[in-house]
This record gives C-alpha cells, sequence and structure tokens, in this order.
C-alpha cells in the first residue's frame, strides 16, 4: 500500500514537471525525500516564496494532508525563524502539513534546545537544508540594539548583542537606525548559521558529507520576499 502511494506520487511529481505544474497537494514520503537535494530543496522553496510574492500561494487539500500524516514524516527542511507574528514560515514559503519543521525564537539565534532539534530533523528525519531565516524590522533585534532589560528576554537579547557590536561604520549604534538595524538583521543570521557549524559536531558534519546545506535568509515585510544568503 505505501509503496504504490510512494510510485503514485513519484509519477504525479514527474508528470506534473512535465506539464509546468505545481501541485503542492503532495505530502512528501520517503520516495520523495530520498529524491531530493539540498539544492532542489533550495529551489523549492524559492519558488514558493515567489508564489508567495505573487499571491498565487497553493490551496492545499489540509484533510488528505491531515490523514497521509498520520503514516510518518518525510519532510525537506527546517526554518530556524524569528517569533515575529509577520512571518507565518509555512506561508512565506507556500509549505503545509509535512513539508518543513519550524523553530522559532525571538531574533531566531540557536539555542542548544533549537541545535538538538536540528539535529534531530537533519540527522533522524532526513530533511537536507536548514534556513536561519532573519527579517526586515525585528523587534527583537532592535531591543538589542538599544540593550533592552527585561525579564527573561535580556539573556535572549545579549545573544544578539555579538552582532551589534560587531557591524562598524555607524556612529548611533541606535534602534533608530533602520539601515543599522537592517545590517545587524542580517550579520545575526550569519553569525548564528556560523555558530551552528561550530557548535553542532552532527550539523557540521552531514553539511561537510553533502547531506545537508546550511543557509541564511533575510524576510522582506513590504513585499513577502525572501533573500538567501549564499
Ligand atoms: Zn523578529
Amino acid at each position: 500500500m505505501k509503496k504504490s502511494i510512494a510510485f503514485t506520487n513519484v509519477v504525479l511529481v514527474a508528470a506534473l514537471t512535465i506539464s509546468g505544474v505545481v501541485l503542492a497537494d503532495l505530502q512528501p514520503d520517503k520516495a520523495v525525500q530520498d529524491g531530493l537535494t539540498s539544492e532542489s530543496v533550495l529551489s523549492d522553496l524559492k519558488e514558493g516564496n515567489q508564489r508567495y510574492v505573487a499571491l498565487q500561494g497553493s490551496t492545499f487539500a489540509v484533510g488528505e494532508r491531515r490523514e497521509a500524516a498520520q503514516a510518518g514524516q518525510f519532510p525537506k527542511a527546517y526554518v530556524l525563524s524569528c517569533v515575529d507574528s509577520r512571518v507565518p514560515v509555512e506561508t512565506v514559503f507556500d509549505q503545509s502539513i509535512g513539508d518543513i519543521f519550524v523553530g522559532r525564537v525571538a531574533g531566531n539565534v540557536e539555542n542548544e534546545d533549537q541545535l538538538g532539534s536540528m539535529e534531530y530533523a537533519a540527522a533522524v528525519a532526513g530533511i537536507k537544508l536548514i534556513v536561519v531565516m532573519g527579517h526586515e524590522g525585528c523587534g527583537a533585534v532592535k531591543g538589542a540594539c538599544d540593550d533592552v532589560k527585561l525579564g527573561n528576554l535580556s539573556s535572549l537579547l545579549q545573544k544578539i548583542r555579538p552582532a551589534v557590536t560587531s557591524v562598524e561604520g555607524y556612529k548611533e549604534k541606535s534602534s533608530e537606525d533602520k539601515e543599522f538595524v537592517s545590517e545587524v538583521i542580517k550579520t545575526n543570521v550569519n553569525r548564528t548559521v556560523a555558530d551552528m557549524r561550530v557548535r553542532s559536531e552532527v550539523l557540521a558534519g552531514l553539511e561537510e558529507e553533502g547531506k545537508i546545506k546550511i543557509v541564511g535568509a533575510y524576510y522582506s515585510l513590504g513585499d513577502g520576499s525572501v533573500t538567501f544568503f549564499e
């Protein structure tokens, strides 16, 4: 039964690739996942974002996907994002149930729990791509720029501070300066990606073997576009 579903998906994917139509209703299964590469998943997310930008997002067969989800998961990517309500990650990449892992924490910084989650996603669940996505107008980054102190938020913002201090060429390192904030957001993403490779032997090893790719990205609030740092 499982084999025939996988076969059907492969045939459908092939047919739809030929016709140029994107069928987002397909729940990824083992056969589909095995056929993916880091590059093909990156292209998939880029194309999904283009559909979102063009307001041509898919209408997913949620019922069918929920049904299929009971059999297990074979997702393609992990996106580490900020918690910001204006960045609905699945929607931004036009993805649905069973497609991607989403880890969220204010300022999209990595911590031990996020790293553990990514290691599970990569080494056990078979994802091919990790995206660390910062976004325009990030409140957490602004808070770090101003060195805000507030309860447990203080220690979280300290994780973003190295990005604030490493951006040079600005007299007033203030959240009022949009260009400065934007530089810090991008620097924070790049630092997070670099830190992940240092702090996780599992992820660094898988990347070296070519099994996964780790890439940074920036989401623009106004037009919904995602720019990948490659
Ligand atoms: Zn944010």
